[in-house]
């Protein structure tokens, strides 16, 4: 049998592996790891391995659709051209399916209409992370310029936001500082708040790798996760205490003296007032979790992990169980703070590495999809709004118009009660999508785009890898940039675009700190290995950041301490307070999944695997309960009914779901709680009832 093999890159997590695809008469046959990738290390998991069939499903969406009711309203207002050319129109369903280039007059005309009716900053725009960082410049050019927005947000203000926040405030870059392959390297590996088995396989692989190599592991997390078998510490915590026992970490490394003096003395600042600051905090020493039943092991645990931290060359790798709480940039700020303690930083096999969700989260921000950041975290003269505060807006009706692209806001963002009679007040929602979702019913334009696996475009995966991406697959539907684009010029702008890699172009000049020499030319030629940001002019890349310096604006890295303030779960074990119907409950993925399963449910062989959100119990609470499933309530909302599964990770009075499929409705339970710094939602704790 005759295939030609295509190299590109996986479409799901912020891990980016290389794939090779065997392609037969036009159709991917199957996909296999790319032996020689870099970010994968040759491997892929089974979303990279079998989450390609949608690309075949019949419910993919077609070129265009816009909703009768839009019609209706807005048809004695169209301009004549625009009416001539729709003559008596038909309805299908509802919808009204016209040519794309009418289409992107009717969505030109209506943007044009609600920014002169009520000025720019009466539209917003998110996502991007799911796209090329062609498409996301596009997207953030196209509302900054064309719309005179500033409000751009993407899906790192439900991830990573505190990530960038925190690594920003104290190292003064919110990346990767090392690539994967480094862990491999290190003595010691500290988890946070990552169950990196199923979020971030291809990053537990090489855990364990290190791990055969020596290494020792230790894992802080509210349950007992796959890697906890592997581990050398394991500290299972209350829930929202990571500030906590990080600020306790850096406790034991100052009082028994083992941070590196050197290392404080010529590269960082503000070591003294951070040292007063946490000898004089009185919960960061870890024999306050000898008050706290249940928890009384912790403080001996804490102790190891900051002695084996301190004395090894050390990593930490942590996820959104640190990023997606109301101290999340904190807590980041606080994972900084223990680099700085040590020295473990700036060199290779140790560092920090933070796993971005989206394959592309890290690229949507480099690109400038955020509020309050251009591209190449420049400073926009006017900061925007977060999506929390979008969402606000458009309830207040003061935000009339939302464009949407490849994030679905109806289903992963926290309190959907509100996000949901929110879209319902909004004048106009246009959505670039792959298929029907949550998001698209509200949408009055809904435009079917081409997926990762169909079109040419730069990634950066979360090491800082840009890998330039080929199709697998033909397909006859606009890219993103490319609806953006023709929007764009039916508005007046010069948008000529003819390719991904004229707006590459335009990137690699307006981010030239980080892409100045990542041309598509060199892309190429690095193949599989790709090249890290920082790519010089003159081509080199940066595998490790703060070589020499830091990236704040003096080149020191700068500590910064925040006290951890008492609340729930501590409050509730340290006075006993027993109320048998109430519980914790965190939320993270499942590995056949990903988001909000868009894709993999429409690939057979993840989906027989898992089809529905189940919930992770623990035995002693649920050893009377009768039911088959359980509906749960919390201050903000209630889920569907769910399964439940015992599970002997799971701490007595916490529960555990994933959020993979919007009929489960785990998201209605989460209210307004958010990172301070950020507004990134706190998905990992919630306090919920049995309904
Ligand atoms: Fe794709 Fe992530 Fe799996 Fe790699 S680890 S194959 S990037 S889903």
């Amino acid at each position: 049998m005759s295939f030609k093999t295509v190299e590109s890159v996986c479409t799901y997590c912020g891990v980016g592996c290389e794939i090779s695809a065997q392609i037969e008469n036009g159709k991917i046959k199957k996909i296999l790891p790319n032996k020689n990738g870099k970010a994968g290390g040759g491997n892929i998991c089974i979303k990279g391995k079998y989450g390609w069939e949608f690309l075949n499903s019949a419910k993919r969406l077609g070129e265009v659709k816009i909703k009768k009711d839009f019609f209706i309203k807005n048809f004695h207002l169209f301009p004549k051209e625009i009416k001539q050319e729709i003559g008596v129109p038909e309805f299908v369903d509802g919808y009204y399916y016209p040519q794309l280039e009418l289409s992107y007059k009717i969505a030109a005309w209506k943007f044009s209409q609600i920014k002169d009716d009520f000025t720019g900053f009466a539209h917003a725009s998110i996502g991007g992370a799911r796209t090329s960082c062609e498409s996301g410049f596009i997207f953030q050019k196209f509302t900054r310029e064309v719309l005179g927005s500033p409000n751009i947000d993407n899906c790192a203000r439900v991830c990573h936001a505190p990530s960038l926040k925190g690594m920003r405030l104290t190292i003064g870059e919110g990346a990767a500082t090392n690539p994967y392959d480094d862990i491999k390297e290190a003595g010691f590996l500290l988890v946070v708040g990552s169950n990196t088995t199923e979020a971030h396989p291809m990053i537990a692989t090489r855990i364990l790798e290190a791990k055969k190599r020596g290494a020792k592991i230790a894992v802080i997390d509210v349950r007992k996760i796959k890697l906890c078998d592997f581990a050398d510490l394991n500290a299972i915590i209350p829930f929202e205490t990571n500030l906590l026992v990080l600020n306790m970490i850096s406790y034991v490394i100052i009082t028994e003296e083992l941070y590196d003096k050197n290392f404080i003395k010529n590269r960082t600042e503000w070591f003294e007032e951070y040292k007063n600051e946490i000898l004089n905090d009185p919960f960061a020493n870890p024999d306050f979790f000898l008050g706290v039943k249940g928890y009384e092991e912790l403080p001996k645990i804490i102790s190891q992990i900051a002695r084996a931290y301190a004395s090894n060359k050390s990593m930490i790798v942590w996820g959104l169980g640190v990023t997606e709480h109301i101290d999340g940039s904190y807590a980041v700020c606080a994972i900084c703070n223990l680099a700085l303690l040590s020295g473990n930083i700036g060199k290779m096999g140790a560092g920090l590495m933070p796993l971005r969700g989206q394959n592309n989260v890290q690229g949507a921000c480099d690109m400038g999809c955020l509020p309050y950041y251009l591209p190449d975290y420049d400073h926009p003269q006017v900061e925007g709004l977060k999506t929390p505060d979008v969402i606000k807006k458009i309830q207040s009706q003061e935000i009339k118009s939302l464009y949407v692209m490849g994030e679905d806001i109806a289903h992963i963002h926290a309190n959907q009660n509100k996000i949901h009679s929110a879209l319902e007040n909004l004048e106009f929602l246009v959505v670039n999508e792959l298929f029907d979702n949550e998001i698209t019913k509200f949408a009055d334009i809904v435009f079917g785009v081409k997926s990762g696996y169909e079109k040419t475009g730069v990634y950066v995966n979360a090491e800082r890898r840009l890998h330039l991406s080929s199709p697998l697959q033909e397909s006859s539907l606009p890219d993103d940039w490319e609806v953006i684009s023709k929007i764009a010029k039916y508005m007046g702008a010069n948008f000529e675009y003819q390719t991904s890699e004229n707006i590459w172009n335009e990137v690699m000049a307006s981010a030239k700190k980080r892409f100045a020499g990542a041309s598509y030319e060199r892309l190429i030629q690095s193949g599989t290995q790709g090249l890290q940001w920082p790519v010089s002019l003159e081509g080199m890349q940066t595998p490790v950041l703060h070589a020499k310096t830091f990236r704040t604006k003096d080149g020191f890295g700068q500590f910064r301490y925040k006290k951890w303030q008492k609340r729930g779960m501590i409050i509730e074990l340290i006075n006993n307070i027993k109320n048998k119907s109430s519980f914790y409950l965190t939320t993270g993925r499942a590995l056949h999944h990903y988001n909000n399963g868009a894709q993999t449910k429409e690939c057979s062989k993840l989906i027989d695997k898992i089809d529905e959100d189940i919930l992770l119990v623990n035995q002693e609470d649920f050893e009377n309960f009768k039911e088959e499933r359980i509906g749960l309530i919390s201050a903000a909302g209630e889920s569907g009914k769910l399964k439940f599964k015992v599970h002997s990770g799971i701490k007595k009075g916490t529960m555990f779901a994933t959020f993979h499929f919007a009929s489960s409705k785990i998201n209605f339970l989460f209210g307004d709680e958010a990172d301070e710094l950020t507004k990134t939602a706190a998905f990992k704790s919630v306090k919920v009832e049995i309904k």
